[in-house]
């Protein structure tokens, strides 16, 4: 028989607060299992609050798995402070190409000058960086110096909604759910407290398929014991997100290719891309390339054959890129839209950071 119940069968008093006797029995039973079954992590080797802080912010939006090569790689190029700080922004675009969310990188690098000495141990000065908020701050001092600071990522809010059996969304329960992230977080333990947490919610309270039977907190989970634990966190209703359709253009003189670099701020600002721009209604995808490289670049171009057509998601719309050869034919490129122009061969496209749907254009290229 199963022992699914119904969340409304169990009283608010019971799902949505935390009584105080179970915090120290939570505590100890996460730090006990996090001895056994934490992940080894490169970042987890360090108290260098900088590699922390690199990790973190990596960490946003991105897999474990994908960032440790970049995470090492970053280590190697910029081991400090200092370096990061004294680096140009294109190669640290470049160090980050690929990760996405690029505004990430340009707060690193910005936050990076702003530092005079050592990185900050106070939740304000931390605070005050470009790109760091509530969670990475926790994040950081609670790695770096055990300061028992609390975090609330997405796993973690799943975990803590599963555990309390939240009956809304979580983004509608910030509060409660910070109250408990900071009622549960073990003042002497700080850093394996919140190492554990991010831990059962990346390997045990998984999105799917939660692997209860080994999780520590089962016994005193109420999502578990009332056998709803794959139905929360109840989800957030999301707009369908919309869809532009740009037209790109591979411009071609004598073996060279026009690329130009976006402005600094905004969606991927400082990357390089190919040229383009959004269709516009009625328009076909070769009227739209001429259009957009007249008013982006006056320079006139004949439109030829389809090299590749390329899906990419951002966080608030989708892209289809239609992406065409093209031929020069006349006017001196000016850099209308853009901060800068450069014609270059096929091998020095690597040279540039570019962004992720863009690397499939190059590699169409290349073959
Ligand atoms: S018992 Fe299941 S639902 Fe509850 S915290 Fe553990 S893994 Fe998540």
């Amino acid at each position: 028989m199963s022992n699914k119940k119904s969340i409304k069968s169990s009283s608010s008093a019971e799902r949505g607060s935390l009584p105080s006797f179970l915090v120290s029995e939570l505590r100890s039973r996460l730090l006990n299992w996090y001895a056994k079954s934490g992940r080894t992590l490169p970042w987890r080797k360090t108290r260098d609050p900088y590699a922390i802080w690199v990790s973190e912010i990596m960490l946003q939006q991105t897999q474990v798995k994908t960032v440790i090569p970049y995470f090492e790689r970053w280590m190697q190029q910029f081991p400090t402070i200092k370096a990061l700080a004294k680096a140009d922004l294109q190669s640290v675009l470049k160090a980050w190409e690929g990760l996405g969310y690029y505004a990430r990188a340009r707060n690193l690098h910005r936050a990076a000058q702003q530092i005079e000495g050592d990185f900050p141990t106070d939740l304000e000065g931390v605070l005050k960086l470009p790109g760091i908020g509530r969670t990475t701050a926790g994040g950081i001092l609670s790695a770096a110096f055990n300061q028992p600071i609390s975090i609330l990522d997405g796993n973690v809010k799943r975990v803590l909604a599963r555990l309390i059996a939240l009956e809304t969304c979580p983004s509608k329960a910030l509060k409660q759910l910070w109250a408990i992230s900071d009622h549960l977080i073990d003042p002497n333990a700080g850093r394996d407290f919140n190492q554990a947490l991010m831990d059962l919610g990346a390997t045990v309270c998984t999105l799917k398929n939660p692997a209860c039977l080994v999780c520590p907190w089962r016994s005193h989970c109420k999502a578990y014991n009332l056998g709803v634990q794959s139905e929360l966190p109840m989800s957030e209703t999301r707009a369908a997100i919309p869809h532009k359709v740009i037209g790109v253009a591979v411009i071609w003189q004598d073996q060279r290719i026009l690329i130009d670099r976006r402005k600094p701020e905004g969606l991927l600002g400082g990357l390089w891309e190919f040229p383009g721009g959004k269709l516009e209604p009625g328009e076909t995808i070769e009227d739209c390339i001429k259009r957009e490289i007249r008013e982006e670049l006056a320079i006139d171009i004949e439109v030829g054959e389809r090299l590749i057509v390329v899906d990419h998601t951002y966080t608030h719309f989708r892209v289809t890129l239609n992406v065409h050869h093209c031929q020069y034919r006349s006017g001196e490129p000016q850099a209308i839209a853009c901060d800068e122009i450069r014609w270059v061969t096929v091998d020095e496209l690597s040279d540039y950071p570019f962004p992720k749907a863009n690397i499939k254009i190059i590699e169409a290229l290349r073959q």
